[in-house]
């Protein structure tokens, strides 16, 4: 077994993977009630960009993942190996950092919407 047929193998086993996720993304419950995209819409579609190598489609789809994804994994590796000052300053920081992109990019989102419906009207 060749080095290149493993990594073929590996290849093709993340694209089943990826197909599999896309079809077993969370429906958003906001959305289905309201008919209306809430702040985190996106993400999923986003992240499976992510996982496919397409960072335009990704950043297309839902602007904050990225900088979401990297807040979790601080998150994450500060649960473990603890890098924030006691007070947390870094965490809050970065939570306010990312909140406001997450903000700015829905309310550009909904302004879209707005727009395209009193033209298309
Ligand atoms: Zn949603």
């Amino acid at each position: 077994m060749s080095s290149g047929y493993l990594q073929v193998k590996i290849f093709c086993s993340q694209l089943n993977f990826v197909h599999w996720l896309q079809n077993h993304l969370i429906p958003c419950p906001f959305k289905y009630i309201t008919g209306i995209d809430c702040p985190g819409c996106g993400f999923q579609r986003s992240v499976m960009a992510l996982f496919q190598g397409d960072l335009q489609k990704s950043f297309a789809l839902y602007p904050p993942a990225i900088p979401l994804l990297l807040f979790f994994a601080y998150g994450i590796a500060d649960a473990f190996i603890k890098l924030d000052t006691p007070t947390s300053a870094v965490k809050k920081t970065l939570f306010m950092f990312v909140g406001s992109i997450v903000l700015v990019s829905y309310v550009v989102k909904i302004w879209g919407f707005y727009v395209l419906y009193k033209t298309s009207a």
